[in-house]
């Protein structure tokens, strides 16, 4: 996607580079305000030791100087000034008002600093640098001395701080900028990729995948994610054309028939038998159809969620006591015994016409499926402490085989058995898929257990009732009590 000309403050790779920018910057001026102030407080706090050490050792050694050693102290200390001048290095010896009794040329401060500093406390006054020491008694008239420097070289030194601060801000504030646009460009460059990936997409052409740089970062996560999504997308867009695909050819098989029998019915003249014998296969073939599309809106129905809005309470015996008593004359006439092996009372909240379908599928297909002489039985038992109940329709019929057990439950799939019946039991495949369908959508679960020639027993879970569904339905009934 391109950036409109005039909008660039809006792209990521801006936003990213003025965030970096400023919190580079923020922590540049940060560190060296920081860096400069540790600096001079270094430099002064060096200043006041040497300051220290000198007013100390000057009052020892006024202390300890004779009449006629006085001299030579003089001497002394004015060869240390001399050596210390580019310091503004002075010292004063005072009386006891602190007035001034000899000192070295420099002359320190222009004033006199208050009377009030306390011995070996170094302050800055008029420019010095500037530490007290008093003697324990006066010698020469001496009472206190006066040491200082001059602050200028301090100063100075932080100035040549300053100076390199100031060229390694202008530096920071240029490079920071820069370095940050760069920075996010190359991250915007990925995520432009996948933008112009995103952009070629189309339905029917979802076979591009999203690049994935190797870096393991937030980026390839999300374009891992979104391949996922295409992967379930395209599988799903699949699942949908080939079911359109069986769909269709699910129904031109009984358009054809209908076609052919009508064309036969045409072609010539025919007994009032004849015409009565293809009036009915195109009454049966309309039968099937009829089914078929019944099926295909059932499937479409249950998968728009569309059930969940015409939930109720269905009392689940009932319905199961008249699905077996409705297929009760299909199967005698088959020479198959239906019974109904157990029932308790179970109250499940759902939709009651697809909860119909499943029981009327699963009794349809053992009846269709077991031979003359076989037996079914019918089984509702709900188990109130786990909240489910369990719906067992078994039969003494040929089974089905492990390998096609994982299908049976796949729209249109009918077994190899059931498709070289020929005249046997006609079906759509849609049976148990609408069964599985139904089932889902009320929380519940189905599974199929058998062995090959052994018959099969289908098991529908379903969780029962609460007191809030019902609540939900506005109807105070006592549920599965
Ligand atoms: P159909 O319309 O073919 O019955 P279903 O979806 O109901 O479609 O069933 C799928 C396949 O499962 C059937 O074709 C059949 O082979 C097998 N099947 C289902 N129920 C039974 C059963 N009770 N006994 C044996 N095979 C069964």
């Amino acid at each position: 996607m391109r950036t409109a000309p005039g909008q660039i403050w809006r792209t990521l790779r801006f936003r990213l580079a003025a965030w970096n920018a400023a919190v580079v910057i923020l922590t540049a001026i940060v560190t060296f305000v920081a860096l400069r102030q540790g600096v001079r407080r270094a430099l002064l706090h060096e200043l006041d030791q040497v300051l220290i050490d000198d007013a100390r050792e000057i009052a020892l050694a006024v202390a300890s100087s004779s009449e006629e050693g006085a001299a030579e102290l003089y001497e002394g200390l004015l060869r240390k000034s001399r050596g210390h001048l580019h310091r503004g290095w002075y010292v004063k010896l005072l009386d006891e008002q602190r007035n001034q009794i000899w000192a070295t040329p420099e002359a320190g401060p222009a004033h006199a600093p208050p009377l009030t500093i306390k011995p070996l406390s170094p302050i800055s006054f008029g420019g010095y640098r500037i530490v007290y020491d008093t003697l324990a008694r006066p010698v020469h008239g001496i009472h206190s001395i006066r040491v200082g420097a001059n602050l200028r070289f301090v100063e100075q030194d932080v100035a040549r701080i300053d100076r390199g601060v100031t060229m390694a801000a202008g530096a920071v504030l240029i490079a920071a900028p820069l370095c940050g646009y760069w920075l996010a460009a190359r991250a915007a460059r990925t995520i432009g990729a996948i933008i112009t990936t995103a952009s070629r997409l189309r339905p029917s052409h979802l076979d591009e995948r999203l690049p994935i740089h190797g870096a393991g970062d937030e980026l390839d996560q999300l374009a891992h994610t979104v391949n996922g999504l295409l992967d379930r997308i395209a599988a799903y867009l699949n699942t949908k054309r080939d079911f359109l695909a069986n769909a269709a050819h699910e129904l031109r098989t009984p358009l054809a028939a209908i076609r052919s029998s009508v064309e036969v019915a045409l072609n010539g003249d025919r007994s009032y038998e004849e015409y009565e014998d293809l009036l009915v296969d195109v009454i049966d073939e309309c039968g099937a159809l009829e089914t078929l599309v019944n099926q295909l809106l059932l499937l479409a129905e249950t998968e728009a969620d569309l059930p969940a809005a015409k939930f109720e309470l269905v009392e689940l015996q009932a319905l199961v006591t008249k699905a077996v008593d409705m297929f009760s004359g299909v199967a005698e006439a088959g020479g198959v015994s239906l019974r109904l092996k157990a029932i308790d009372r179970a109250c499940v909240y759902g939709n009651p016409q697809h909860l119909r379908q499943v029981v009327n599928n699963l009794i349809d297909n053992s009846v269709k499926y077991t031979p003359s002489g076989g037996q079914i039985s019918v089984e509702l038992a709900a188990d109130a402490a786990r909240g489910r109940v369990d719906l067992k329709v078994a039969d003494t019929g040929p089974g089905i085989p492990q390998v096609e057990q994982r299908h049976i439950f796949e729209r249109f799939y009918r077994a190899e058995s059931a498709r070289s019946r020929g005249a046997g039991p006609r079906g759509t495949g849609l049976g148990l898929s609408i069964c599985q369908s139904v089932v889902h959508t009320h929380g519940g679960a189905i599974e199929c257990r058998s062995e090959q020639g052994r018959g099969a027993c289908f098991i529908v879970t379903l969780p029962l009732a609460t007191p809030s569904d019902a609540a939900d339905l506005g109807k105070v009934v006592a549920v599965n009590q």
